[in-house]
């Protein structure tokens, strides 16, 4: 069989633990015999991070912004405790945060759904992605505690030196008070971010904050939100068949609960970081939890949303077969070679990334799975498989298909 061309290399970032031992199986078991693989790699293992003085992390996300797709594994966000185990110069940053900061993203997550594991909304037949902005309020708060008897203001000094003062309490015994602020630069990539995932998914978009208490904070998202739709993402909504909707945020979550899923949902960061919870366990799994970060300029870049699985990987190291689900790095590298065939126009490249998923599903609609779902299946006979004989399942289907 002649094997898939591709155009422009996929920016790979190699990781750590469990998933760097899926990585090269799924690159060994079920991409290199079909496509001629090119990819810029980097590594990001801790190791390799820390010889280059975390340079590496900054290099893959340079090259993100000129290839335009990366694929990630997930990488080790060090402590104390890893510092010590890898011997490291220093506490490096999350690697996510630095290639965030760099590309100025936005990460959507999404569970892979399955028809033998019913999520716990019984409605729900469509998964639902979720965007968390990830800048500013309460977690780049200031905040006090009000010993006693006193007035709390709030103070803007302008540039100029104009002074803007608000009373924010009268407090007449002690209490707690807090400031936070966000950007509407940052508002507005979050905004772009959304826009710009919903028209690629082809999906309606919701949005909801608090603007009937917050008519000034949260009116602002609500404002840089419906701007930016109309002045640039109107038309070419109506053109695919997708709608952008607002609302309050309690009646965003009762409408998804009651809704069928198939909507992405933007949350400020607060929300978002709720809600995420909320939504992966509702869906049954961590372990089946796509992310792709989204960003303003169009640059995206997939993984899954689940860490190392460290636990695993002190199995496998001493030895012992492990049973780790590989799903959701599976869809990472589905995701990333179907957006590369579309944005290169190789249909056979994105035709492959579509298959590839569909045997992955099959295989666990099949009964074939790994330990942590078996829990959650509904299925009569399961066949529980180790992390390697659950990719060469899937390319049984996969052969089969092709
Ligand atoms: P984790 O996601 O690795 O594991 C959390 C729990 O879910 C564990 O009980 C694990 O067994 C289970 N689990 C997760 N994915 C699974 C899978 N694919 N198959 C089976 N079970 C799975 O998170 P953690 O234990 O908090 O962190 C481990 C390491 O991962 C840490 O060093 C952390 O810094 C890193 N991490 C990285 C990312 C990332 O790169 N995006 C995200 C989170 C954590």
């Amino acid at each position: 069989r002649e094997k898939i061309y591709m155009k422009t290399p996929l920016v790979e970032m190699d990781g750590d633990e469990m998933t760097r031992i899926i990585w090269h199986f799924i690159k060994e078991i079920l991409i290199g015999p079909y496509v001629d693989l090119k990819t810029a790699y980097y590594d990001l293992g801790l190791k390799h991070r820390d010889e280059t003085n975390d340079q590496v992390t900054i290099d893959a996300a340079m090259a993100t912004k000129k290839y335009g797709v990366a694929v990630k594994c997930a990488t080790i966000t060090p402590n104390a405790q890893r510092v010590e185990e890898y011997h490291l110069k220093q506490m490096w940053k999350s690697p996510n945060g630095t290639i965030r900061a760099i590309l100025d993203g936005t990460v959507f997550r999404t569970p892979i759904i399955v028809n033998n594991i019913r999520p716990f909304v019984k409605s729900w037949a469509k998964s639902i992605s979720i965007a968390r902005h990830a800048y500013g309020d309460i977690y780049k708060n200031v905040e006090m505690r009000i010993p006693g008897a006193g007035k709390a203001e709030l103070v803007f000094t302008g540039e100029n030196g104009e002074v803007v003062r608000e009373t924010v309490f009268d407090f007449q015994g002690p209490g707690v008070i807090m400031g936070m602020h966000n950007i509407d630069k940052s508002i507005e990539s979050f905004a772009r971010s959304c826009f710009n995932f919903a028209l690629d998914q082809k999906k309606d978009l919701w949005f909801g904050t608090k603007d009937t208490i917050s008519k000034t904070y949260d009116h602002r998202f609500k404002d840089i939100f419906q701007e930016i739709f109309d002045k640039e993402y109107q038309d070419r909504f109506a053109a695919r068949k997708i709608s952008y909707f607002y609302t309050l945020i309690d009646d965003v979550v009762a409408r998804v609960v009651r809704s069928e899923g198939g909507m992405i949902w933007a949350c400020k960061n607060y929300d978002g970081d709720v809600m995420s919870d909320m939504l992966a366990s509702a869906f049954g799994s961590l372990a089946m939890m796509t992310s792709v970060l989204v960003s303003p300029d169009g640059y995206f870049e997939y993984e899954a949303a689940h860490g190392t699985v460290t636990r695993h990987y002190y199995q496998h190291l001493a030895g012992k077969e492990t049973s780790t689900n590989s799903m959701a790095t599976l869809f990472a590298w589905s995701g990333a070679l179907k957006k590369r065939g579309e944005l290169d126009g190789i249909s056979a490249l994105a035709d492959f990334a579509e298959k590839l998923e569909k045997a992955a599903l099959q295989t666990i609609e099949e009964g074939v799975m790994t330990k942590d779902l078996a829990q959650l299946a509904e299925t009569a006979d399961k066949k529980v498989v180790h992390t390697e004989d659950f990719l060469r399942e899937v390319d049984l289907r996969l052969q089969a298909m092709l």
